[in-house]
């Protein structure tokens, strides 16, 4: 299970339970940022670094990296897409989580649009970058941003206690 989002800390608040219960499940789970989290308004992409890894411990996450694109300009771009396949060919993931289409942070719905399309081209074999063509088979939307009624949820039933430091 994958989750992508735009900044280092957005998937701890829309789906970090989710991912700690996968985990805890047996599933490989990881985490790609896709900018560093440089124009965030507190902190810095080194302290953002240090805390996001801190939080794929914590999580049971086995893979989580940040991509290069430019924390509050995140967009739709041919070469954004190919860099997000190339993470999808590498890890394979049977489910990918985005964020919803629909959130006040540009960033957010813009990574909404680049995550999906980066999976369908995933699938296609003749978009060669030396890896084999994956697609994911189910893409999930963590709605945190936006004012939507879920249509599942997964409940959190292990003690988040054990998980944390004391
Ligand atoms: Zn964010």
């Amino acid at each position: 299970m994958l989750a992508i989002a735009a900044h280092r800390d957005d998937v701890e608040q829309t789906c970090g339970g989710t991912l700690l219960r996968m985990a805890a499940r047996g599933l490989h789970t990881a985490i790609l940022d896709l900018t560093k989290g440089e124009a965030g308004t507190r902190g810095s992409a080194e302290a953002r670094a240090r805390e996001a890894a801190e939080a794929a411990h914590l999580l049971g996450v086995g893979w989580r990296q940040a991509l290069d694109l430019p924390d509050g300009a995140v967009e739709n771009t041919l070469e954004n897409r190919l860099k997000i396949v190339r993470i999808l060919r590498l890890l394979r993931p049977r489910v990918v989580i985005l964020p919803y289409w629909q959130a006040r942070h540009p960033d957010h719905s813009a990574t909404a649009t680049l995550g999906y399309e980066a999976c369908f081209l995933s699938g296609l074999t003749k978009v060669e970058d030396g890896l084999p063509p994956h697609r994911p088979f189910k893409i999930v939307y963590a709605s945190l941003y936006a004012d939507v009624r879920p249509s599942f949820m997964w409940t959190l039933r292990l003690s988040c206690r054990n998980a944390l430091p004391r």
